[in-house]
This record gives structure tokens, sequence and C-alpha cells, in this order.
């Protein structure tokens, strides 16, 4: 057992230094509730300001050096990163509950979002030029100013490296807020990273949703970059609306898997049940209702139930545990109600699988399976973010195609077929802002494709040219001959 002793002290990152005063929280273990993980600081609209000011006098000598140059910076910073990931992989384990090899993902895919940005800025910033018998037009890429990027826990490195990269390769300065669920290993690897850049182009403030609000609201700060819930989102235009600035925001979602008639069971199970059951269900783009066709949904579910009653439910660190518990009790009651609530209403509720020696004290949750799931019951439509997944079974193509896009969400979506031709026509008809043919899970991303959402799962795109676009302006330049 980790005694607080052993628990980190973060403080905010303001420019170089961690600071070490004001007022701090615990950070416990979802897996073992009475360890105290870390203690973090505890932000005030104060702490915010301070972190803007800064960033927004750095920006001014950042938005000057060479666009190469912050690109090395870039591969510097993402050697730290993974540098980073032996010492404190462990510790975000122990605070975001996932399992040992889904943090050191999370570490893996921040540095791989960092290398793959720094390549993107050859041409990026080439001008472009039309110069005639009347005038000289140059429309020119500039960075916006201080960034404010706000990000949730499930992930919390790649999210973060996602709007850092972008943000910083073309030459905006930030202020970061992390989830109070995942705070301590983020801030840790921010501050070495922080260390090789001018002071103040990177920055970080923790706190709950009224130091959010304020950094959103902070009238020096022109772009907010926002992983989060959708109802969380709503506060943040809200609180953006003021200061008319640019949002990108990444949001929940409820993907659809739709089996067509002709996938392979056991095939498309070997790669589905990763993108249901990895990091207990509560990533944004995990698969969160499945559509059978109904001439073979007896046979599909049982081979389905047949495999998760093969998962062990334990500690992160524990290395027989397929996943680890529920991050926090807020998630922990809304599953366990939602579960509750789908059993009374009568639908089919397996629970399966078993729990390990070390799922004793935590927000554990056994993976369930809904068999017979109506298309428009609780579960099939809201963003359950749990170990909980319901089946349903549809008639035909044009039925399923209609429920798939019978959502306010529209994030992530798969087709699973035999036949690539049939599954990339219809994964064209669904509303989504990736649809995946034949996989569902986190090898299901490239950072070639541009990631987001459609509907009420965000607006914006991450990844990639199409994610650094969202980051500067076009300065438009015209003179007359
Ligand atoms: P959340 O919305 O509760 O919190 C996200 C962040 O917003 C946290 O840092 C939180 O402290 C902050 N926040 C809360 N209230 C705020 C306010 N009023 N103003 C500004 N900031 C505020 O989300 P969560 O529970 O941490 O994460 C789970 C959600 O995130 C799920 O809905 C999931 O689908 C979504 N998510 C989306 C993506 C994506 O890329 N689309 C990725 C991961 C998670």
């Amino acid at each position: 057992m980790t005694t607080s002793q052993d628990a980190p002290t973060v403080g905010h990152l303001i420019g170089h230094e961690l600071t070490d005063t004001g007022a701090y929280a615990e950070v416990r273990d979802p897996g073992r509730l009475d360890d105290v993980v870390a203690r973090v600081a505890v932000g005030t609209p104060e702490d915010v300001d301070a972190a803007v000011r800064l960033a927004h006098q750095a920006f001014g000598s950042w938005r000057r050096v060479p666009a190469d140059e912050r690109a090395q910076l870039l591969l510097k910073a993402a050697d730290i990163l993974i540098g980073s990931a032996g010492e404190l992989a462990p510790l975000l384990v122990r605070e975001h509950g996932g399992m040992l090899w889904e943090a050191q993902t999370d570490f893996g895919l921040g540095t791989g979002v960092l290398q793959h940005t720094a390549g993107l800025v050859g041409g990026f910033f080439e001008p472009v030029r039309y110069d005639d018998e009347t005038s000289f037009i140059s429309v020119e890429r500039v960075p916006r100013g201080v960034v404010a990027a706000i990000v949730p826990w499930n992930m919390p490195v790649v999210l973060t490296m996602m709007k850092l990269a972008p943000a910083l390769v073309t030459g905006n300065t930030l202020v970061l807020k992390p989830s109070p669920f995942a705070p301590a290993a983020l801030t840790l690897a921010l501050h070495r990273i922080a260390r090789i850049l001018p002071e103040g182009v990177l920055n970080v403030v923790h706190g709950n949703a009224d130091v959010g609000e304020a950094l959103v609201s902070h009238p020096l700060v022109r772009k907010v970059g926002f992983t989060g819930g959708t109802e969380t989102a709503r506060h943040v235009m809200r609180s953006a609306a003021g200061t008319i600035k640019n949002l990108t925001l990444e949001l929940g979602g409820n993907d659809p898997a739709v089996v067509l008639d002709d996938a392979d069971t056991e095939a498309t199970l070997d790669r589905m049940l990763k993108g249901v059951f990895t990091r207990s269900g509560q990533i944004c783009f995990a698969v969160k209702r499945i559509y059978v066709p109904r001439s073979r949904y007896e046979a599909f579910a049982d081979a389905f139930c047949a495999r998760v009653e093969g998962y062990a439910v334990g500690h992160g660190l524990d290395e027989d545990a397929s996943f680890g518990p529920l991050n926090n009790k807020a998630q922990f009651d809304k599953v366990n109600d939602l579960v509750e609530s789908t059993r009374t209403s009568g639908a089919k509720v397996l629970r399966l699988g078993r729990k390990l020696a070390s799922a004793e004290n935590g927000y554990y949750i056994q993976p369930h399976v809904v068999r017979e799931a109506a298309h428009d019951s609780l579960i099939s439509c809201c963003e359950q973010f749990g170990p909980v997944v319901p089946l349903i079974a549809y008639d035909d193509e044009d039925q399923v195609v209609a429920w798939a896009n019978d959502s306010d969400h529209g994030l992530g979506s798969s087709v699973w077929t035999s036949d690539i031709e049939r599954g990339l026509a219809l994964a064209r008809r669904i509303e989504a802002g990736s649809t995946f043919v034949n996989t569902h899970s986190f090898d299901s991303l490239d950072l070639r494709m541009p990631f987001g959402g459609v509907k009420q799962s965000g607006t914006g795109r991450e990844f990639g040219e199409a994610g650094m676009k969202e980051y500067v302006e076009e300065h438009s330049i015209r003179a007359l001959k």
C-alpha cells in the first residue's frame, strides 16, 4: 500500500517552476481508495490570471522563433515524454485507474503526436500569393496567441499532446488545465518539457470547473482546445462567448458498431472487443452499441458473451487483470444506476467475468452485456462510459443505417464485414467524424486521419495539418499598385 508520505506534491506550472503555495487536494487511487497518490494544487482565478499573463508575454517572442526551430523543440519534448514513461506511467495508473499498458500507450501515443506534428511544419507557413497588374495579395498563417487547453482524465497525456503539439509548433503559447482526477503524472512530464522551452510558453493551472471557467473567459486567451463531456462543453461555449474566441471541442460519443451478415464472428470479436472494454469502456470512441443481423443474433451474442466471460477485473498494476476500475465515484454510480435501470426495464442484463483479489476496494464494475436490447432504450441511446454494452438486433441495412445515425452524437463508428467494398459503401452512409471498417479501438487511429466529431460530439479536428489549422488565423494582406 502507498502511504501518503510517498505521494508527490504537485503545484501549478507557471513558467519553468512548480508553485509551492496555496491549497492542495488529495488524488486517490480509484482502485485502492485508501491510497493517496498525490497532493495537487487547487487553483484560483488569480492563478489563472498569472499563468495567462505570463503566456501572453512569452507569445511576443515565441511567435518569432522560426517554425523549424519550434519543430526541433517538439522532437526534444517527444524524447522527454517517452523517456518519462517508465517512471510516470505507474503513477498515472494509480491516478486514473487504467492498466499499466494503457498508461504506457498514452505516453507512446502522445510521443507519436509530437513527432508527427513536428514533421508537418515544412511549407505550412508558406504564404499564398497573388501578384497582378492592380495588386499584390499575400495570405499568411499567423498564430492566435494564448491557447487554453482543457483535458479529461481518461487518456490525459495524448489528449494534451493533441493540443500542445499543434499550438506550440504554430507559435502559440499554452495554459493547460488537467482533470483533477489525473493531474500529477501529466504535470510532472510537462514540467520537464517546459524547461526546454522559453519561460512562459507552457503553463499548467490545476483546479475544478471554476478554474476552467476563469481560463476560458480570460480576455487574453484567444483559442480553447477542449476535450471532455458534451454537457461541460455547453458551459465552455458560454464562458467563451463573452470574448468571442475560437473553440475546438472534442466531446462524448455513442459509437455504433454495425456487424453485417457476412462478417466472420470470431475474427470480428478478436478486434471488436478491444474497442468495447479497454479502459473499462471509458474511451470517447469506444464501441458503445452493437448492431447484429437478426438472423445471426443468437449465435453472435453467445460467442460475444463467451469471450467476455473470460475477463478479470482488477487493479491496473495487477498483471492478471484485463481491465481496471472506473475513474471516480460519480462515474461508478452513474454506470451502476444505468445497469440497474436497464435490468428493471426488463432487458436481459448479464454480469460476466470475475473480480480478482486486487479489485476489493475501488470503483470496480464487472463487464455487463445487455442482450436483446432495444434500439431506443436508455442503454443504447446514452454515452455509458463504462463496461456495459447493448447488443441490438436489426432487420436490414436501411434500418441499421437509420439507427446508427439516430443519435445526437457522431464521433466514431464501425462496420464489420468480409467484403471491404461493401463495408466502405456502408461507412459512407454513417454520420460520424470517423468510420472504421473491421477495426474500432486504439489501433484504428492513424495520425494522417483528422480526428473529431459531428453533431454534439464536437467541432473542429485534431491530428495532422487539419489539427494545426485550428491554431492559426489567416491574415490577408493586399497592397494596391
Ligand atoms: P468533463 O467534461 O467532466 O471534464 C473535462 C475537463 O473539463 C476537466 O478538466 C474538468 O475539470 C473541466 N471542466 C469541468 N467543468 C468545466 C467548466 N465549467 N469550464 C471549463 N472546464 C470545465 O469530462 P471527464 O469526465 O473528465 O471525461 C469524460 C468525457 O470526456 C466523456 O464524455 C468522453 O467521451 C469525453 N472525451 C472525449 C474525447 C474526444 O476526443 N472526443 C476524448 C476523451 C474523453
